[in-house]
């Protein structure tokens, strides 16, 4: 294999995964991060000096992991130290309405029994058998795969697994097909909520996203000293595997030459060559051109109208008293279809959001409130136009205003003593072209997930890694992501090579 010289734009789990997959197999990796720190959204804020998670904190698909850490001849368990969440989450909707859901299924089918009655526990317990079952269907076919499209995933399925593709309801929507499992709103609104995590509407996603559901079911994991942790593993491991990364690194322009990406041209002015480029930011910034005129064609524009999620969160030292928090608590509004109507349809922050709480110094079981202040990070979804129409101070304030009400209509008082607030408009000055989208476009109607571009991009060279392209969004497919990218260098560096060799007799290896 010829000793390549590839250049990853970002330090976000796709792009560390990449590095880390190639620098494993012997190419030059070097990786060029805007920011100071690696993780990209994977990143932490200091309100009042201290380290609090103000990106992802849900864990989920550790085997994805492992099997990284395996590849790089390395063990995941001696890196970071994960435990399973015994509570998956506490859910509420006043202060006497509240529902636990277990890692153990038949837990959480009781709890369901004793909240909403037997009839909605049967539906649960058939709820987690399709959401299996969509996980089963489209694992190997769809999210492990390099580009699926509606003709490959058939075609994978054969006509045995016509009939399972049928079933996962692909047509369908996620609040229709919860519909017929759960006639308690409630639940079909805790299920639903599931549909954000790839920031999309309940109403509007296709039911397939059931398999979220599943995917945590599998296990949620809490992982010692925080999530950051992650991001600086991986950093750390690509470092030792000989990769460099060089922070505070912005990337103006991917160069090419003779139509093939032939490098980079950093903010400075200092150029470094490469044979491939890994483009870790969202995809979208190539077709707006924020990487130069020359890449601009490399994937396609990401309309606004199509964009998921954004959200607004407040990382917050506090003391919270009257609520027994866990690490994850979900605090839900009363009309969950006007909350989606208010983001998506009007485009502003809801009148009556749900809040989640992620309580970093609590575990995942009911335990004795920390002593004094506590880390918190409060979640509530946002319309992802954070260039074009960004939040007013007064907007932000009734939505924190709403947000606080609920908290304490469910029994949670905050006395808050430092807290940091990010808006959609600070998403898109961190992760440009989004407008603050955190999860790349919406999931929204069964093709959705198809208009993703996947690894190769449409210029020779240049590869795409992270939560934008195929699989979607979340750390572990944004990692899977990463590993798409680095497999498809590899093999077509492998049958680039193979083919000067062929028409290079006595075999000259080309670098
Ligand atoms: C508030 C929040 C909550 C979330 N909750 C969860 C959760 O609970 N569970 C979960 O699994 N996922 C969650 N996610 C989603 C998850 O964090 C992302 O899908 C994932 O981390 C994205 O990784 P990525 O590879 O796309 O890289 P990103 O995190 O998008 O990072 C891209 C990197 O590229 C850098 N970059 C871009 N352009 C340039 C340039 N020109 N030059 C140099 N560097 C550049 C950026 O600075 C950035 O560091 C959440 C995200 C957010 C923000």
């Amino acid at each position: 294999m010829a000793h390549k010289r590839i250049v990853v734009v970002g330090a976000g789990v796709g792009g560390l995964v990449a590095a880390l997959d190639l620098a494993v197999r012997g190419m030059d990796v070097t990786v060029l991060e805007r920011a100071a720190t690696p993780g990209g959204k994977l990143r932490e804020v200091h309100p009042g000096g201290t380290a609090i998670d103000a990106g992802p904190t849900v864990f989920t698909m550790r085997w994805v992991f492992e099997e990284i850490f395996a590849d790089a001849g390395a063990s995941l368990a001696d890196h970071l130290t994960l435990l399973p969440a015994e509570i998956l989450a506490r859910h509420a909707w006043s202060g006497t309405e509240r529902l636990d859901l277990f890692a153990d299924a038949a837990r959480s089918e009781a709890a369901i029994g004793a909240f909403a009655g037997a009839a909605e526990a049967r539906g649960f317990r058939a709820f987690c058998a399709r959401a299996k079952n969509i996980w089963l269907t489209l694992e190997g076919p769809f999210i492990r795969s390099g580009k699926p499209t509606p003709v490959s995933l058939v075609r994978s399925a054969g006509l045995t697994g016509l009939a399972d593709m049928w079933r996962i309801s692909p047509f369908a929507t996620l609040a229709s097909a919860l519909e017929k499992h759960f006639a308690d709103p409630r639940l079909r609104q805790l299920f639903g909520r599931y549909s954000t995590y790839a920031g999309s509407s309940p109403f509007l996603a296709p039911a397939t996203l059931m398999l979220i559901a599943h995917v945590e079911q599998d296990g949620v994991w809490l992982v010692e000293g925080g999530m950051h942790r992650i991001a600086r593993t991986l950093a750390d491991l690509l470092q030792a595997r000989g990769g460099v990364i060089r922070y505070g690194t912005h990337v103006a322009q991917i160069e090419t030459a003779n139509g093939r990406a032939s490098g980079v041209r950093l903010a400075e002015g200092e150029r470094i060559a490469a044979d491939a480029v890994v483009f870790n930011g969202d995809s979208g910034a190539l077709a707006a051109g924020l990487l130069g005129g020359a890449v601009r064609g490399g994937a396609s524009v990401v309309p606004p109208a199509t964009r998921s999620l954004s959200a607004v969160t407040w990382a917050m030292q506090a003391r919270a008293s009257g609520f027994p928090l866990l690490r994850h608590s979900v605090f839900f509004s009363r009309d969950y279809p006007a909350e989606f109507s208010d983001l998506f349809r009007a485009c502003r922050l809801p009148a009556a959001p749900t809040v989640y709480v992620c309580a970093q110094d609590r575990g995942a079981a009911d335990a004795p409130a920390p002593d004094g202040p506590e880390r918190l990070l409060c979640l509530v979804n946002a319309p992802p136009h954070g260039d074009s129409r960004p939040l007013t101070e007064a907007e932000i304030a009734a939505c924190e205003t709403a947000s606080f009400q609920l908290l304490a209509r469910c029994g949670l008082t905050l006395e808050r003593q430092a807290t940091v607030t990010t808006t959609p408009e600070n998403f898109e000055k961190l992760f440009p072209a989004t407008g603050g989208a955190l999860y790349g476009q919406a999931v929204h109607g069964s093709m959705a997930s198809f208009r993703r571009p996947g690894a190769r991009s449409k210029i020779p060279g240049l590869y795409l890694a992270g939560g934008s392209t195929h699989p979607g969004a979340g750390v572990p497919m944004a990692a899977l992501s990463g590993r798409l990218a680095a497999a498809s260098i590899l093999q077509d560096s492998a049958s680039t090579a193979m083919s000067r060799r062929t028409a290079t007799p006595g075999g000259i290896s080309m670098r």
